[in-house]
């Protein structure tokens, strides 16, 4: 499909993007993944008092609603290469759950852009 990178100085650019959509099973080891990080945090906390009293409930709480979180994020964009609209040099953005508009950092000038469908802007 089509994207379109825009720059804080109203520069844009036209870029074709790959989505990839994730299966039933991929999406739920995700969800399980992330859902496992946050409840092994939370034992890590557990026998540090006073922050346990934030941290345990906190990551448990954290862990479900990013469990839940994960499991709906389906569509993914492919790593993709670009040139940044200000410097000419090349901006990678890495494979990430595809949730429009996107922030790229150009690394050599600092630039913010925005990564979004091309429908989207038209309206
Ligand atoms: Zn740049």
């Amino acid at each position: 499909m089509r994207g379109l990178i825009s720059s804080s100085t109203a520069k844009t650019k036209a870029i074709e993007i790959q989505l990839k959509e994730l299966s039933e099973s991929e999406a739920r080891k995700n969800a399980f993944k992330i859902l496992g990080i946050c409840w092994l945090g939370m034992l890590i906390m557990l026998p540090l008092p006073p922050i346990h009293w934030v941290s345990t409930p906190g990551l448990f709480i954290a862990g479900i609603v990013l469990f839940f979180k994960k499991y709906r994020e389906r569509i993914y964009l492919e790593p993709l290469k670009t040139v940044c609209l200000e410097c000419n040099a090349e901006i990678s953005c890495k494979f990430q759950a595809f949730t429009p508009p996107i922030s790229l950092v150009c690394p050599s000038c600092r630039y913010n852009f925005t990564l979004a469908p091309e429908e989207k802007t038209a309206g």
